[in-house]
C-alpha cells in the first residue's frame, strides 16, 4: 500500500507529529486525533477520495473514520466539491442573509415531523450549547438530565461525564469547568428513564448512543423519555448531530418513530463543512431572539460555503440511498462477526442501520459502565493497530463508531474485511 511517490510534501507523519507537538496541544485541534488512547504516530492526511485518504507518505487507507460522520457521500463527492467551489466564486461571507440558509432550512424541516423551525450554527457543540439554553429559557427552568457516555460537544453544562473523546482521555469530568456550571446537570444511566420532575427543563439524549462505541435505545426507552417528559412538562432534546439524516431520511425521529421537542443537527448537515443546527416547533423557537429572550447569533452562521456543502449533500440523501447505505453497514458488521467467531475472538458488533460499532466483550453493552468496561481490554488497540498496518483507518479510540459511506462499495468492505480475518488472528493471540 505504500506509495512514496504520491507524496507531494516530502513531510513524514513523525515529522509532522514532533512539529505539531511543539506548537498545538497533542499536536492536533481534537483530542481523539492524538492516538493518545492506542498509542503510535498518526497518520497526517494529505487527500482523500470515495472511501479511501493518503497520508503524506503516500499511503492508502479505507476510511471508516470519515470525519466521524460527515462524510457519508465519501470523501470529496464530485457534487459537493463543485457547490463549494462554484459558492466560493460569489463569496464566502456576507453577515447578510442568503437563498440557501432559507433552502437549507425548508430541506431539514421536509424530512423530520415536528420540526418547524431551524437555526444554523458552525459546529455540533454550538447546537447542543443553544439548544440547551433554548430549553432552560422557554421552560424558565434550569435542570437538564444527560445520559452517562452521551456526548453532546464540550459546551460546560454538557460535559459532565460525556463519551466519545472525553471517554478516551479518562476524564471524569473537566478541569476548568467550575461545579457552577454543571450543579444543575443530571447525570443517568443510558437506557433506563430516570425520574424527571417539574424542576428539569430538559432530557437531552443521543438517541441512539453513537459516542461510546453504539448503543442502541433498549427498546421503549426514547417512548418512555417522551412519556416522562410530557407528564413533567419538561423538554426532551434529541441530538441527532450523528443521527440525523444518517440513520434514516428522517433521521432517529423517522427511525424510531418518537417526536422530540427540541433537535441537534450537525455532521451531515454540513457536507464536511463547519455546520450545526438546531431547531424546534414554531412556537418554542419563537423564544429565539429576535423573536424572544433567548439570545444567540454567529459571524459566520449559516455560512454560504457550508450551505452549499450541506444542500448538495442532502440532495444526494434520497430515501432510496438509505437502503444502500444500511446494506453496505450490514455487510460490514455481518462479516466483522463471522471473523471474529471464526478466529474465537469473543466480539460483537452492533448496528443500527446503517451505523456500526465493534466491543470486544460477551455481550453488546448497554450503558456507559459497561461500554467503559468492554473497551478498557486493550483488544481495540490491537485491531485499531492490525488494520492501520493493512490499510484500513478506524477511528484511535474504542469509543467511536464505524461510519461505512456510500463511497464504500462492497469490494471495499471485502477487502475490509480480509484484513478483519487477520487482524482477529493476532487479536486471538495476543487476548486470549
Ligand atoms: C460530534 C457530536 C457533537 C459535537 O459536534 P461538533 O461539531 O464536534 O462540535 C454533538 N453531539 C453528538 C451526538 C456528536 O456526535
Amino acid at each position: 500500500m505504500t506509495d512514496a511517490s504520491n507524496s507531494s510534501s516530502g513531510s513524514t507523519n513523525a515529522g509532522l507529529f514532533a512539529r505539531g507537538q511543539a506548537v498545538m496541544p497533542g499536536g492536533v485541534n481534537s483530542p481523539v486525533r492524538s492516538f493518545r488512547s492506542v498509542g503510535g504516530t498518526p497518520y497526517f492526511v494529505e487527500r482523500a477520495l470515495g472511501p479511501h485518504v493518503w497520508d503524506v507518505e503516500g499511503r492508502q487507507y479505507i476510511d471508516y473514520v470519515m470525519s466521524y460522520g460527515p462524510g457519508i457521500l465519501g470523501h470529496a463527492a464530485p457534487p459537493v466539491i463543485e457547490a463549494i467551489r462554484s459558492a466560493a466564486l460569489a463569496g464566502t461571507t456576507f453577515g447578510a442573509p442568503t437563498e440557501r440558509e432559507v433552502l437549507m432550512a425548508e430541506e431539514l424541516i421536509a424530512r423530520v415531523d415536528g420540526l418547524e423551525m431551524i437555526r444554523l450554527v458552525s459546529s455540533g457543540t454550538e447546537a447542543a450549547m443553544s439548544a440547551l439554553r433554548l430549553a432552560r429559557g422557554a421552560t424558565g427552568r434550569d435542570k437538564v438530565i444527560k445520559f452517562a457516555g452521551n456526548y453532546h460537544g464540550h459546551a460546560d453544562a454538557l460535559l459532565a461525564a460525556g463519551g466519545s473523546g472525553v471517554a478516551s482521555q479518562g476524564l471524569s469530568g473537566c478541569d476548568g469547568v467550575p461545579d457552577g456550571s454543571v450543579a444543575d446537570t443530571v447525570v443517568a444511566p443510558y437506557n433506563v428513564v430516570p425520574e424527571i420532575d417539574e424542576t428539569v427543563a430538559v432530557v437531552a439524549v443521543e438517541p441512539v448512543a453513537a459516542n461510546m462505541g453504539l448503543v442502541p435505545p433498549a427498546p421503549g426507552f426514547l417512548e418512555g423519555l417522551r412519556a416522562a417528559c410530557d407528564a413533567a412538562g419538561a423538554m426532551l432534546l434529541f441530538d441527532e448531530v450523528i443521527t440525523g439524516f444518517r440513520l434514516a431520511h428522517g433521521g432517529a425521529t423517522e427511525w424510531y418513530g418518537v417526536t422530540p421537542d427540541v433537535w441537534c443537527f450537525g455532521k451531515v448537515i454540513g457536507g464536511g463543512l463547519p455546520v450545526g443546527a438546531y431547531g424546534a416547533s414554531r412556537e418554542i423557537m419563537g423564544h429565539v431572539a429576535p423573536l424572544g429572550g433567548v439570545y444567540q447569533a454567529g459571524t459566520l452562521s449559516g455560512n454560504p460555503l457550508a450551505t452549499a456543502a450541506g444542500l448538495a449533500t442532502l440532495a444526494e440523501l434520497t430515501p432510496d440511498v438509505y437502503a444502500t447505505l444500511e446494506a453496505t453497514a450490514a455487510r460490514l458488521a455481518d462479516g466483522m462477526a463471522v471473523a471474529f467467531a471464526e478466529a474465537g475472538v469473543a466480539a460483537v458488533v452492533p448496528r443500527v442501520g446503517p451505523l456500526v460499532g465493534v466491543f470486544f466483550t460477551d455481550a453488546a453493552p448497554t450503558n456507559f459502565d459497561e461500554a467503559d468496561a468492554a473497551a478498557g481490554n486493550g483488544a481495540y488497540t490491537t485491531f485499531f493497530h492490525e488494520m492501520l498496518r493493512q490499510g484500513v483507518a478506524l477511528a484511535p479510540g474504542p469509543y467511536e463508531a464505524l461510519f461505512p459511506s456510500l463511497a464504500h462499495t462492497d469490494a471495499i468492505i471485502d477487502q475490509t474485511l480480509d484484513a478483519v480475518a487477520v487482524a482477529a488472528q493476532t487479536i486471538a493471540t495476543r487476548h486470549p
